[in-house]
């Protein structure tokens, strides 16, 4: 039996158990994919314990992103990002960062050419991702976030970025094709949005990675806008998607995960 899973602390509500363990009920695959809690000064010995025990691929999430890097071998996309969340054992453990190849593919399933002025509002942990995939496909990067300092070192990393205030959002979003929320705004409570409605408009697609609830108040404005909107489920579809990928060498079963995932939110 082949045993991937999931590290961080809490992983209880975890909704990649079942977005997992539907794709290798698909493929018919003879594996699991289990949830483990260690303790932060346990990390090292979890991931050289995973190793040897023959562990074929990890997830990695809140509070380890930042942490497990050093303790594997970072893809250069990773490394740049200083978090990881996929980890594969197949060799010596390498470490990815999918949140990131995971806004793309969210993006590209829509149909949506990532290309063009793309504003990133955010500039914590999934905003670096997404700022730095947008901008690893050739799209210029505008980071609009409430504490303008942390926009503005991340938009020092990024080649061709940019660092704004909230208030900007009108200006940049005027000539944007792209938007993604990357802000925690509209978690839990779907009357709350970081982005006017007058803002948005029918030349923008709209990714919102709050998943609780899908459907926010940024997404209903973008669509009564006439954008296109991707909900935070597809962003955690094909961080998935491409970790199984990963892991496996094997084409995903997309839609088979994503009737899982949906089901499980
Ligand atoms: P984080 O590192 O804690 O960053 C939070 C971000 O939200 C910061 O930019 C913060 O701004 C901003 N923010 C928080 N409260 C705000 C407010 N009231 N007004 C304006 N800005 C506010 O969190 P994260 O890990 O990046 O997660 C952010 C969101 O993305 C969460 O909803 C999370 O669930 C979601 N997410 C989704 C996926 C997915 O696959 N769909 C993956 C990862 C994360 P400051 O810098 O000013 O504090």
């Amino acid at each position: 039996m082949e045993v991937f899973g999931l590290i961080g602390r809490p992983v209880g509500h975890s909704v990649s158990p079942p977005m997992h363990e539907a794709a290798y009920a698909a493929l018919e695959m003879d594996a699991r994919y289990v949830t483990f809690e260690p303790a932060p000064e346990d990390l090292e010995t979890a991931i050289e314990g995973a190793d040897a025990l023959g562990i074929r691929g990890l997830n990695v999430t809140i509070p380890y992103k930042e942490d497990v890097l050093p303790l594997v071998s970072p893809d250069p996309l990773a490394a740049r990002i200083g978090a990881v969340n996929t980890i594969d054992f197949a060799d010596a453990p390498t470490g990815h960062n999918t949140d990131a190849t995971g806004v793309v593919r969210a993006f590209d399933h829509h149909g949506v050419d990532v290309d063009g002025a793309a504003v990133v509002v955010g500039a914590g942990g999934a905003g670096r991702a997404a700022a730095f995939a947008l901008a690893e496909e050739g799209a210029t990067v505008r980071i609009a976030n409430r504490t303008v300092t942390r926009a503005e070192a991340l938009a020092e990393e990024i080649p061709g970025g940019s660092a704004h205030s909230l208030d900007e959002l009108e200006v940049l979003l005027a000539d944007a094709r792209l938007l993604v929320n990357a802000t925690s705004v509209g978690m839990e409570a779907d009357d709350e949005t970081p982005v006017p409605a007058a803002a948005l408009h029918a030349d923008l697609a709209v990714l919102d990675a709050v998943y609780a609830p899908l459907e926010t108040r940024l997404l209903r404005e973008a669509r009564a806008a006439g954008a296109t909107t991707v909900d935070g489920a597809w962003m955690l579809l094909f961080q998935g998607v491409e970790a199984f990928e990963l892991w496996t060498g094997r084409e995903a079963p997309v839609d088979r995960m994503n009737e899982a995932l949906r089901g499980a939110l």
